[in-house]
């Protein structure tokens, strides 16, 4: 068995936003600069609070929907946050074209310090390494500006491409099956309770949240 991980495991997978990548400027200043450039003051703290309460209502609207999503039902995601975010933006349109555009690129990201070596070191030790993201085709423009990530290119398992997101058990099934082996091998690795722990769990994957000490295990003693 390898130090941190739980016996038996083949795969491990990783939650992309919160785990691995970061917003190099937060998404509240992003937008707040987005929209005092389109003709709204707004400091970032009035919208984050907006922010917060749409990302909120979004997640409701997927629950209700039983977890299926698409390219289509992301873009709606994000045009209703930025609409609510900004509200009062004389054209909220032209604001989430930006911001859509803005987090499509590597500039708006920064990697997880210890990831590129813990991804690098478990692949190096013959694991399947991959990512699991409730996220769109942006992710993939993202993940080509990250040499450091290239082991785990291959297998990026993407919910508006697969269909479910996560916590649906069909998203974790997709996982499984890209990792290519069974669901007990498979080690989730992400940020959040109910969609990476919890949703892992209940489809019969291993899961951990992360932290610095979870970096730290996945690299070789000594
Ligand atoms: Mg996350």
């Amino acid at each position: 068995m390898t130090a941190g991980l739980p016996p038996g495991t083949r795969a491990v997978f990783f939650d992309a936003v919160g785990t691995v990548l970061f917003p190099a400027v937060s998404a509240p200043a992003v937008y707040a600069d987005v929209a005092r450039r389109n003709g709204l003051a707004v400091s970032a703290d009035a919208v984050k609070a907006r922010f917060v309460e749409a990302y909120r209502v979004q997640e409701g609207v997927d629950r209700a929907a039983g977890w299926v999503t698409s390219e289509e039902r992301e873009r709606e995601r994000w045009r209703h946050i930025v609409s609510a975010a900004l509200r009062g933006v004389p054209d909220p349109d032209a604001c989430f074209a930006e911001l859509y555009a803005h987090f499509a690129k590597p500039a708006a990201w920064e990697l997880s310090p210890g990831v590129g070596r813990a991804v690098t070191e478990l692949a190096a030790r013959g694991l399947v390494v991959g990512m699991g993201s409730n996220y769109d085709s942006r992710l993939l423009s993202v993940l080509d500006g990250f040499p450091d990530l290239a082991p785990l290119r291959d297998r990026v398992v993407v919910s508006a491409a697969v269909g479910w997101r996560k916590p649906a058990a069909e998203f974790f099934r997709e996982v499984v099956r890209v990792a290519g082996c069974e669901p007990g091998e498979v080690l989730f690795v992400g940020d959040d309770v109910e969609n990476d722990l919890t949703g892992a769990t209940a489809a019969g994957l291993n899961a951990v949240l992360v932290t610095p000490a979870v970096w730290d295990s996945f690299r070789s003693p000594g």
